[in-house]
């Protein structure tokens, strides 16, 4: 596959951007965003650029790469802590040594009776910048600085919970709840439900991954830092 890890921000893609993502509020939102502050607006920020990421891009389409993997793409609804359609498509793509480990992943869940649930991977950098815009600042260790990027944007960070015969399995908390609910060393939460979270961690950290503290949900590529912060719209990545 091929992917640019820097666009120009011509209109055509621009439009291109925002084609299909909600209306109204959502879209407004995104196109002040991308023609206001990211541009010459208060809070102007260019895409981050991190010396370290001398590998190339190799996306992949996880669906694709592995079908046994279910996805529930949340910022493709407006169920999310945003409460509004942020990615014009239901599509997870990761880069390819990603795919290959959460494979790896699905089969060790399956072997057990479970399966994965995939609800976000690769994210574009503005989608993060509109995240971290709309997050008060005392909720912000939940959301990624768009001045550093987030290892979302690099294809390298899975959010994802189990199903059992594909029914999302009761986790210590709902996805992206931004309380203290949701770290790893929350002990109030079921029984089972701490089980089945710690149960996923150990699969996800035989295969590489790294497990982020106060999301039990998220997921880290060890190697992360190989890979460019990127921008390409979901929409327009072109992935394996
Ligand atoms: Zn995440």
């Amino acid at each position: 596959m091929t992917v640019q890890t820097t666009r120009p921000a011509a209109p055509l893609t621009r439009r291109a951007a925002l084609r299909g993502i909600g209306a109204g509020a959502v879209g407004g939102m995104l196109a002040g965003m991308l023609g206001g502050c990211a541009v010459r607006g208060r809070s102007a920020l260019a895409l981050p650029q991190d010396p370290a990421a001398t590998a190339a891009p190799d996306l992949v389409d996880l669906a694709r790469f592995d079908p046994r993997l279910k996805l529930d793409i949340r910022y493709a609804t407006p169920a999310n802590f945003m409460g509004r359609v942020l990615y014009p498509l239901a599509r997870a793509v990761a880069q390819r040594p990603v795919a290959e480990a959460l494979s790896r992943v699905q089969t060790r869940a399956e072997a057990a009776g479970y399966g994965l649930l995939i609800f976000d991977a690769y994210r574009p950098w503005r989608i993060t910048q509109a995240m971290w815009e709309a997050t008060p600042p005392e909720k912000r260790e939940f959301v990624a600085d768009p001045a550093a990027g987030s290892r979302h944007n690099r294809g390298c960070s899975i959010d994802l919970s189990l199903h059992r015969n594909g029914a999302e399995v009761a986790m210590p908390s709902p996805y992206d709840d931004f309380t203290p609910a949701a770290y790893r060393n929350n002990t109030a939460a079921a029984a089972e439900a701490l089980a089945l979270s710690r149960l996923l961690e150990s699969w996800m950290v035989a295969e590489g991954f790294v497990p982020l503290a106060n999301e039990w949900w998220h997921y880290d590529w060890a190697e992360w830092r190989r890979y460019p912060i990127m921008d390409v719209p979901l929409e327009d990545v072109t992935a394996g």
